[in-house]
Order: structure tokens, then sequence, then C-alpha cells
């Protein structure tokens, strides 16, 4: 018990320090109805930022208590959410995933991959972030950003509008 308390002692604190917050929209979504519906779109992610998404949805964040929910397919979305830098394979289907989400919509770049290519910019087989394919309303940095990053950008999303 001594050597164990002396080598916690030794180590210290290793925690990272709190995510920096997610900067605001672009320009203005009128989404807001008090729930969000999203569609994820992987367009070339390494996958490290599905596994914070698959966090996000486990009952400790629990944003469908918040009216935040994945669908299936886009025509039921009011957003789109897409990970990874956009690959040349994905282009096309970002494309068609955009055009087949009804307005108004929020395109939403989550992970330095999707805001600017990240890691992979440059590479051969990657077309860059997302805004290089479609128009892009709100970005969520990091790579790959928290749990609770993601919840606190998707939370304003779905946040009503004030009536006057
Ligand atoms: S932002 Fe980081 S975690 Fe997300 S897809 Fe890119 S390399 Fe992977």
């Amino acid at each position: 018990m001594h050597k164990i308390l002396l080598k916690i002692f030794r180590t210290g604190n290793l925690t990272e320090p709190l995510p920096v917050p997610a900067p605001p929209l672009e320009k203005p979504c009128s989404l807001a109805r008090g729930s969000l519906s999203i569609r994820h779109v992987d367009a070339g992610s390494c996958n490290a930022c599905e596994l914070e998404l698959h966090a996000l949805n486990q009952s400790i964040y629990s944003p469908e208590t918040l009216g935040i929910r994945f669908v299936a397919s886009p025509r039921h979305a009011d957003a789109l959410l897409v990970t990874g830098p956009v690959t040349l394979a994905m282009k096309e289907a970002l494309k068609a995933t955009a055009g087949a989400t009804p307005n108004p919509r929020a395109i939403i770049a989550m992970g330095d991959c999707a805001i600017n290519g990240g890691v992979f910019r440059g590479s051969y087989a990657v077309a860059g972030g997302v805004a290089e394919v479609i128009a892009v309303d709100g970005q969520i940095p990091g790579c790959p950003p928290a749990p609770g990053q993601i919840l606190a950008f998707l939370e304003r999303l779905a946040l009503p509008e004030p009536h006057p």
C-alpha cells in the first residue's frame, strides 16, 4: 500500500487539460425546434472520431435526453456530421448525401481532418477538408474531439429558438 501511494505521489496528475470550446457556427442556422436529427458520414476517417461518437452515445452523455439523435437516412436528418478528410472515393457520395438532406440543414465538420484534411492533408487520395466539397456551417475541432466537446456543440444546435 505504501509503495502504491508513493508511486501515485511521484507520478502526479496525468490528465489532459480541458478541450478548447468549439467555435460558434459560421453562419446562422434556423434548425432549432428543440431536437436535432443527425446523419453521420465517415468521409475517410481513421475511426478515432467514430470511437468518440460511440462514447458520446453512452449513457454518461445520453444525447437523446437532450433531443439529439442519430438517424439512418439523410432524408430524416437536420444535420450532417462529417468525420475524416474527404477521400476521393467518398467525394461524390458526400455530395449526394448532402443533396439528399432536406433544407434547412447544417453541415458540421467534426475533427481536424474534416476541417482541413488534418494529418491526411496533401495525400494523393484526399480531396481535402469537407469545405473543399460542400459548404460547411460549423466546425468541431480536435483530433479527435472529446464527447463532451461534441455534445456541447450539438446541444447549441438543438436548443429551441427563443420566442419573441
Ligand atoms: S481528426 Fe484525428 S481522430 Fe479524427 S479522423 Fe482525423 S486523424 Fe482520425
